[in-house]
Formats: structure tokens, C-alpha cells, sequence
């Protein structure tokens, strides 16, 4: 049986990657902190023998007995609120956690896939964005702790690949959704869905004319498994191409849940990114992969899980 650590392992994507990982019949070692992940997320997993959780911060120095077939780094906060308000612990996980989880996956001989994002790209100025776009991002902007900190990831991961010859795999991921995303995280789909269903307004910032490319999580999560299984090292973009602008999002939500809910216009936070929609033509072709699910199921199964929470549920 091969061995999986997953860092990030109790939150909205490293949960599912749990998930995913036990369904194809692996060990897996999910690792969190839970700065920003739940024990909810994982407590299905919680009786299983193939899985295991380990409470710790990456950051710090890390280690796990035994052999490691593969690490998924994973572990970060990644909504705009959460990193402003968590801004150093943001940088190190990336950074310095990053450098444990290299050091680990020498150490275990391991194969290691990191998450990158679409981030790196910062507000864009080609647009789809291609791997070989370097960016538009402020260092020293408010989004700057998470963008600085994925692009040190990066380029210390292919130093590992170059120099220690370390099996590396680099994803870039767009903006996903689905169940287990935290309806506080700050988000545009997890706010406009909990206020259409509490019937509060819709804050829509900016004028809404920006746009965003949202892909299904179990489409991500099956792009990150067939590029962890290549032989592929370089980073590649991993999302749903389908663009559309958060006005237009906004109005999906509201017709989905039925909503009397009202759109409002609050303040465009600083450097929030115009335009974004990923060039998938690299993974289309290095790993026969296109996202399956379209906005309008992947919304309809996202509302559904959000009715089936507590704060919604229907008495
Ligand atoms: N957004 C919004 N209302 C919200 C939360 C976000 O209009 O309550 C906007 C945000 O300004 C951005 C887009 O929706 O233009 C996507 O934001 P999100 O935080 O989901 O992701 P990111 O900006 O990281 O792509």
C-alpha cells in the first residue's frame, strides 16, 4: 500500500484530495494546523485505518515515521481575508513550509506536487493566462503575502528538482468550488451563496464587471491526481477556462436559490485582479484533462451541500 501526506489535509481542497486518495486505495496522512481547516472536513475519514491525522504546523520543522510514496502541499490559507489576516503565517507556510516539505521529500525519497495558484499571474496583463506568463503582482500590495510566498514556492521547488534532481510537480490552480468551503472565508461564491440563503443583500465589489473562471472540485482534484502521476515537472494551469464576470455570477446565485436578495456595490478591494481565466491547452494535451462539470451542476450540487448545513437547513 503506498503512503500519501497531505498538508492542508482538513481543509476545503486537501479534504477532498483525502478523500480521493483513500478511494484509490492509499495510506493517507493528512496534516493541518487547522488555522483555517476543520475537523468536519475529515471526520468521515476519522474511522477509516488508511487514514490518519497529524495536528501540526509545516512551518515548523516536520517529519512522519515510515516511508512517504508522495506529499501534496497543500496547506495555506487562501482567501483574500484569511491572508490579510493571518499575513506572516501566510508568507511562512509557503515559504519556509514549503522548504520543510522539500526537505521532507528528499529525505523520503518522495514524489512532491505543490499548489500553486492562479495568483502568480497577479492582476494580468495577458489574457487567457498561458504557463509562460511571468505576472503583474505587487509585492508589497495586501494580496502580496500570498502571491510573493507561491512564487518563492515555485522557484525554491524547481531549485529541488534542478539541484537534488527531487521528483516536483507544480499545479496552478484557478479559482474552485464545491462543498467544505468555509461560507466566513471571504469568498465570492461561499458570501453571495449564505447571503441569498439568509436573504441578505449580495455584496458585489467593485462594479462587477471583473471576471473569474470557477471550476468544479472534483475536476480540480482530478487534475492534480493525473499530474501527479506524470512525468511532468514544470508548473501547469489547472481550472475551467468557462469566464464569466461576478455581476453575472451574482445573478446565477440569486436565480439558483431563489432569492429575493438585491445586489449591492461595496469598494473593489486593492489589486483585485480584472480578469482571470486559465489557458488549459498544456494539460488538455500533457494529461487528457478538461474540467467535465459545468458552472450550472457544479453550482446546483454546491447549493445543495450548503442547504444541508445546519445554519440553513429547513425545520
Ligand atoms: N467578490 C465580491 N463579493 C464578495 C467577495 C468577492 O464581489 O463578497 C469579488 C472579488 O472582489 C473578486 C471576485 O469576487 O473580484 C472573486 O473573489 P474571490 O475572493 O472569490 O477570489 P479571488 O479574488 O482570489 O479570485
Amino acid at each position: 500500500m503506498k503512503t500519501v501526506l497531505i498538508t492542508g489535509g482538513a481543509g476545503f481542497l486537501g479534504s477532498h484530495l483525502c478523500d480521493r486518495f483513500i478511494g484509490e486505495g492509499y495510506h493517507v496522512m493528512a496534516m493541518d494546523n487547522l488555522v483555517t481547516g476543520s475537523m468536519k472536513n475529515i471526520e468521515h475519514l476519522m474511522d477509516n485505518e488508511n487514514f490518519e491525522f497529524i495536528n501540526a504546523d509545516v512551518s515548523k520543522y516536520v517529519d512522519v515515521p515510515g516511508t512517504v510514496d508522495y506529499i501534496l502541499h497543500f496547506a495555506s490559507p487562501a482567501s483574500p481575508i484569511d491572508y490579510l489576516r493571518i499575513p506572516i503565517q501566510t508568507l511562512k507556510v509557503g515559504s519556509l513550509g514549503t522548504h520543510n516539505l522539500l526537505g521532507l521529500a528528499k529525505s523520503k525519497n518522495a514524489r512532491i506536487l505543490v499548489a500553486s495558484t492562479s495568483e502568480v499571474y497577479g492582476d494580468p496583463l495577458v489574457h487567457p493566462q498561458t504557463e509562460e506568463y511571468w505576472g503583474n503582482v505587487n509585492p508589497v500590495g495586501p494580496r502580496g503575502v500570498y502571491d510573493e510566498a507561491k512564487r518563492f514556492q515555485e522557484a525554491i521547488t524547481m531549485a529541488y528538482h534542478n539541484y537534488h534532481k527531487l521528483e516536483t510537480r507544480i499545479i496552478r490552480i484557478f479559482n474552485t468550488y464545491g462543498s467544505r468551503m468555509r461560507l466566513d472565508d471571504g469568498r465570492a461564491l461561499p458570501a453571495f451563496f449564505s447571503q441569498a440563503l439568509k436573504g441578505e443583500d449580495i455584496t458585489v465589489f467593485g462594479d462587477g464587471t471583473q471576471t473569474r473562471s470557477f471550476c468544479y472540485v472534483d475536476d480540480l482534484v482530478e487534475g492534480i491526481y493525473l499530474l501527479l502521476m506524470s512525468d511532468y515537472h514544470l508548473p501547469v494551469n489547472i481550472g475551467n477556462p468557462d469566464e464569466i464576470t461576478i455581476n453575472e455570477f451574482a445573478e446565477e446565485i440569486i436565480k439558483l436559490t431563489g432569492t429575493k436578495s438585491k445586489i449591492i456595490y461595496n469598494e473593489l478591494p486593492v489589486n483585485d485582479p480584472m480578469q482571470r481565466r486559465p489557458d488549459i491547452s498544456l494539460a488538455k494535451k500533457l494529461l487528457n484533462w478538461e474540467p467535465k462539470v459545468s458552472r450550472a451542476e457544479g453550482l446546483a450540487l454546491t447549493l445543495q451541500h450548503f442547504q444541508s448545513l445546519p445554519e440553513f437547513k429547513k425545520t
